[in-house]
């Protein structure tokens, strides 16, 4: 289960955003892309505030890196997903 070609410290399958350009390192999808988010979901146990603050902090960053994007759409892209609590 050994890959030399991938570089150290990055793992494949992280789906880790890439900047500037902020799409999925992995897959190449917008980021956070649909595997992305359904690990955040995961990861963060239905917590939507503390997962708001993570992408809050990852909006901001897009934001100074997408200058051209409309910011509204960058909300909807990086927040919008999160499910409402009924
Ligand atoms: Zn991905």
């Amino acid at each position: 289960m050994t890959d030399g070609a991938e570089r150290p410290g990055v793992r494949a399958d992280e789906h880790a955003p890439t900047t500037p350009g902020w799409n999925c390192g992995s897959c190449g999808e917008e980021w956070p892309c649909a595997t992305k988010r359904g690990r955040l979901l995961a990861e963060y146990g239905g917590d939507r505030a503390m997962l708001s603050v993570y992408l809050g902090s990852c909006l901001a960053a897009a934001t100074e890196d997408l200058r051209t994007a409309p910011v509204m759409s960058l909300q909807d892209r990086f927040i919008g997903w999160i499910p409402r609590r009924r």
